[in-house]
Order: structure tokens, then sequence, then C-alpha cells
């Protein structure tokens, strides 16, 4: 390779390094807006901490958790994460993937029902995209 040729990959590396670096950025840049609409879930109920597993896809069907959406067209499924409290699952947070709308309800088991208490609540963002 000829001094002009070492010059010329040089640039072309230095070019891409740029335009990755952009790219990096603008990645970042959608990350945090991302994650700024979802809402956080309570640390705690009442004084009893509780520790929240990863928001998954909400099985379907399941019972106590509504499928669709009664805020905005999503057809569901919501994302649902669940709360332990003293390593027992008490808790459970509903979440619509489309508005961000979310519930958070603490699990009460009367006999063989479960008995669902709002805790938190989250209200539909705007802007919704589906
Ligand atoms: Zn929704």
């Amino acid at each position: 390779m000829s001094e002009v040729d070492y010059r010329a990959a040089y640039l072309a590396a230095s070019a891409e390094a740029t335009r990755l670096r952009a790219e990096v950025e603008a990645l970042r840049a959608e990350l945090a807006a991302h994650q700024r609409t979802i809402p956080a879930l309570p640390t705690d109920d009442g004084g009893t901490p509780i520790e929240w597993g990863p928001w998954e896809q909400a099985p379907t069907p399941v019972s106590h958790i509504p499928v669709d959406c009664d805020q905005c067209a999503h057809p569901g499924p919501p994302l649902l994460a669940l709360g332990r409290a003293g390593g027992v699952i008490r808790y459970q947070a509903v979440r619509c993937p489309a508005c961000q709308q979310m519930r958070v309800c603490r699990r009460d088991h009367i006999g063989l029902r479960v008995h669902l208490t709002e805790i938190a609540y989250h209200p539909p963002q705007g802007g919704m995209r589906a």
C-alpha cells in the first residue's frame, strides 16, 4: 500500500467511526425516550417493600387480567409484571404496550378467589401509537 492508499483507508475508517457514533447517539436518544414513557412501579405498599420481576407479555387467557385495553384500541395481550413481598407473589402490574395505561394491584386470596385491590394507577399517555 502506498502512503496515499493508507491515507484514503484512514479517512474512510474515521468517516465510518463518525457515522457509527451518530447512530449510537440516535439509538441512545430513542431508548431514553422509550424508557421515559414506561411508568415507574411502586417500590412499596404501605411500608411493605415490593420486589418486581421483569415486564413480560401476559399469558392468555388469565382470568383476573383483562386482555384488551379499555383506553385505546390495543387488542392485547398486555404486559405483566409480578411483585413479591417476603418472597411470595402478592402484587401484579398490568400495562398496555400502546398507551402505557398501568394498573398495579395487590392480590389477596380469599378462599379460592383472588381479590384485587388497586394500589397505583397511571393514566394512558397521549400520542397513542399502536
Ligand atoms: Zn392502551
